[in-house]
């Protein structure tokens, strides 16, 4: 007898809910692709394995969201359910400006009240069922490609979910993963961060926080490498520091994200352990750790099209275009402390920790790009009959990875996401076969500005 391995025995799970469209994954992404849905008229599942609604932007405490206008301050280029969120959040100053041209550099969100606004948008929509604390399990296949249903677990046990169109909106890709779809990993994926939340983040003019840090680095050797920024907190007291980071961490495997999340913890004690020493008169307190470390990669979907760097810096306008961005190409190194920005403006800029090593253009001297365009193509897995994928998973190489992976961006995806799915519910064929015309129609239909 193989003691190494244990046979389950065969097993039959409940449906416990029939829906036209199922969402895996309630970041940003999932929740604006099930919004989407719902409103024109799809039922909808959306499951979440956390407490919470919001991914990255909630559990990875990461409240930054990037301009909604073109590089050129002309003309805006993002709305739909970015837009609408951000006006919600506006109400109670929980989000910093984001209407105007000059809102160019970032709009900080208080993380806490954007899970509020989350659970109020889905919870208003009576198309939308919303199971938290929820994980995917495994996908049951009705063929290649072509997923059945879902198995899931809950405080309550197991059960599965029958759809027909689903959205895997995981991040990780699980969905896509489970139904035997292609993937890649990245040679180099981008490495994950835990950011933390500190009060007390005051410090006499001059201070600089990575001249500290390598002052105390071999009295600290927990204390990160690399580049790190970090946010004052709109409606609140506290600051954000993201300034941990894992080097060559493969975030899709179980062994490795524990040992991210670990010394990512162990660089956050650190550096508060720095400031005490180095402050000890004043009261720096870490006030919260991310529910989740933050993954930046992990494995990508092989879609029909895989958006590449060189068309999206080309400004490549794409015919079925599902959205728009500026985010420069931002690549954080997995093997040292560099990190490149490539710019829309024409510049290009690496620097290790806070120091610029490189500076140049990419463009000639007075050109810029004043905003780039995503696919609906790279979400649309090869060999899928009935699954989308929305979010950090698409299809994109390291370039067009670089500038596409910002939430502004995946928040369009996922409400794509929702349209097509529709699309495909309603004219019962496959996902392969979605009129992304009618898409792009839908979406601006619905709020999104398209191109
Ligand atoms: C440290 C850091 C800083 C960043 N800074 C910025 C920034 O300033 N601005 C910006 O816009 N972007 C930033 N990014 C990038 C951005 O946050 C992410 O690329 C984006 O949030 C990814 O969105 P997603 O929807 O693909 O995945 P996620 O946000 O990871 O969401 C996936 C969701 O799926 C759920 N899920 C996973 N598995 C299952 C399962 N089995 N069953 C059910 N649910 C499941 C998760 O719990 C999660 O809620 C940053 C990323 C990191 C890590």
């Amino acid at each position: 007898m193989d003691k190494s391995r244990i046979t389950l025995p065969p097993e039959t799970v409940a449906v416990k809910i029939e829906a036209d469209i199922c969402v895996v994954g309630g970041s940003c992404t999932g929740v604006f692709a099930a919004l989407r849905a719902a409103r024109l008229g799809a039922k909808v599942v959306l499951l979440e394995k956390s407490n919470r609604l919001g991914g990255v932007a909630t559990l990875g405490l990461v409240g930054m969201w990037h301009s909604l206008f073109d590089i050129t301050r002309q003309q805006q280029i993002i709305g739909g359910l970015t837009f609408e969120t951000l006006e919600r959040l506006e109400k109670t100053g929980a989000c910093t400006t984001f209407r105007k041209p000059t809102d160019y550099y970032g709009i900080r969100l208080n993380s806490e009240e954007l899970t509020l606004e989350l659970d109020a948008m889905v919870t208003a929509e009576k198309n939308i069922t919303l199971y938290l604390q929820t994980s995917f399990s495994q996908a049951v296949m009705a063929g290649p490609g072509q997923v059945e249903a879902i198995v899931a677990d809950d405080k309550s046990g197991r059960f599965a979910i029958r759809a027909r169109v689903f959205i895997d909106a995981s991040g990780d890709g699980v969905l896509a993963r489970g139904a035997g779809l292609a993937m890649r990993r990245p040679e180099h994926p981008q490495p994950p961060t835990s950011c933390a939340r500190f009060s007390g983040w005051s410090f006499p003019d001059g201070f600089n926080l990575r001249q500290c840090m390598d002052k105390y680095r071999e009295e600290l050797p927990d204390l990160p490498g690399g580049y790190f920024w970090g946010m004052p907190i709109p409606n609140s007291q506290l600051y954000m520091l993201a300034g941990t980071r894992v080097l060559q961490c493969d975030c899709n495997d179980a062994d490795e994200i524990t040992r991210a999340e670990i010394t990512s913890r162990r660089q956050i004690k650190a550096i508060l352990d720095m400031l005490r020493r180095e402050f000890p008169d004043r009261p720096i307190c870490l006030e919260a750790l991310p529910s989740a470390i933050g993954i930046r990669e992990g494995l990508h979907i092989e879609s029909a099209g895989t958006l590449t760097g060189e068309e999206l810096l080309a400004g490549r306008r794409f015919p079925d275009a599902i959205g728009n961005g500026t985010y420069p190409v931002d690549i954080h190194n997995d093997t040292d402390a560099t990190i490149t920005f490539k710019s829309l403006d024409g510049t290009v800029r690496v620097n290790k920790a806070d120091q610029r090593i490189h500076s140049g253009r990419w463009l000639p001297e007075g050109q810029v790009l004043p905003f780039y365009q995503m696919p609906l193509s790279c979400l649309i897995p090869r060999g899928a009959v009935n699954v989308l994928a929305a979010g950090r998973m698409l299809d994109a190489d390291r370039d067009a990875f670089g500038a596409v992976r910002v939430m502004v961006n995946l928040n369009q995806c996922g409400e794509a996401a929702g349209v097509a799915a529709w699309q495909a519910v309603q004219s019962g064929g496959g996902i392969s076969r979605i009129d992304s015309a009618e898409t792009r129609r839908l979406l601006q239909a619905g709020g999104s500005i398209i191109m």
